[in-house]
């Protein structure tokens, strides 16, 4: 039987720019043993969080648009994209919803709630996107919304120095000339200001506060979501699994890593029921 090498397409809140089209739609690739290890490795990397983003993505999506994902492609997806990516990661590595705790701000009390990470509420991104034009001082300055490497650039940096910093790296041009840097130094508070909001009204947005009421005092509030916290990797399950095939039917490691997800677990499957009819 042949396997398609990777997921039913999902389509970007933002999308890549190649070539003049923006590619919107994203396949991540078949979930194999062998992938899941790999990402769990990425995951397990201790690294500031754009590095550590972009490692795991790196590891799961296998093409944007039609070609082939790379790891300067997923470097230049635009911030919501990979928050996007890496809530509907968690939804395929591990369950669809999630149940999450939070403490209600008026109770006190506990209280859970399903998020379903299939139908994450989106803000699309507007025509133009990714670039935005802005008029300072009768300079036309010409931006692209933040990507995962201009949020690299000023990890680390103290927030009044990375607010310039990145907005240095997302300038493209001038009045179309390169960039100076005494020219964003210059910039007063209300000037960047503008350029926050020019880019704030083409990006796109991955809703990361939910409104619900607290179901003990109806209290109405906005809980946040953190779109990078998965659930662990859930790696040592999967050494108990290979251990399992391995045990049962001698395959090598790497024919079992090779299996995708489902058969794999359609195999365990099979060994426990057989077991139970022994036993
Ligand atoms: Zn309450």
């Amino acid at each position: 039987m042949h396997l398609s090498e990777h997921t039913a397409p999902i389509r970007l809140p933002g999308g890549l720019l190649c070539d003049d089209t923006l590619e919107r739609e994203v396949r991540f690739r078949l979930i194999t043993g062998g992938v899941e290890m790999s990402i769990a490795e990425a995951m397990n990397r201790i690294e500031d969080t754009p590095t550590f983003v972009t490692g795991v993505l790196t590891q799961a999506v296998h093409s944007i648009g039609d070609r082939l994902s790379t790891e300067g492609a997923i470097w230049h997806l635009c911030i919501a994209d990979r928050q996007y990516l890496m809530m509907r990661l968690a939804g395929l590595l591990h369950q669809r919803f999630r149940w999450l705790t939070f403490t209600c701000n008026d109770c006190g009390l506990p209280f859970d709630l399903r998020i379903d990470r299939e139908n994450i509420p989106v803000k699309e991104a507007a025509a133009g996107f990714p670039h935005a034009t802005v008029q300072l001082a009768g300079q036309v300055v010409r931006l692209h919304v933040p990507t995962g490497s201009d949020q690299q650039q000023i990890s680390g940096m103290a927030t009044e120095r990375a607010v310039r910093g990145l907005v240095s790296s997302c300038i493209e041009s001038i009045d179309g000339g390169t960039s100076q840097e005494s020219f964003v130094d210059g910039l007063t508070p209300t000037e960047i200001e503008q350029i926050d909001q020019a880019l704030e009204q083409i990006s796109p947005a991955v809703a990361t506060g939910i409104q619900t009421d607290c179901p003990i005092c109806h209290e109405t509030q906005i809980v946040h979501l953190d779109p990078y916290q998965g659930e662990g990797s859930g790696i040592d399950g999967l050494y108990d699994e290979v251990h399992q095939l391995a045990l049962h039917y001698h395959w090598d490691e790497e024919t079992i890593l090779n299996l995708p997800r489902f058969r794999r677990r359609r195999y365990l499957g099979l060994i426990e029921r057989s077991l139970g009819m022994v036993g």
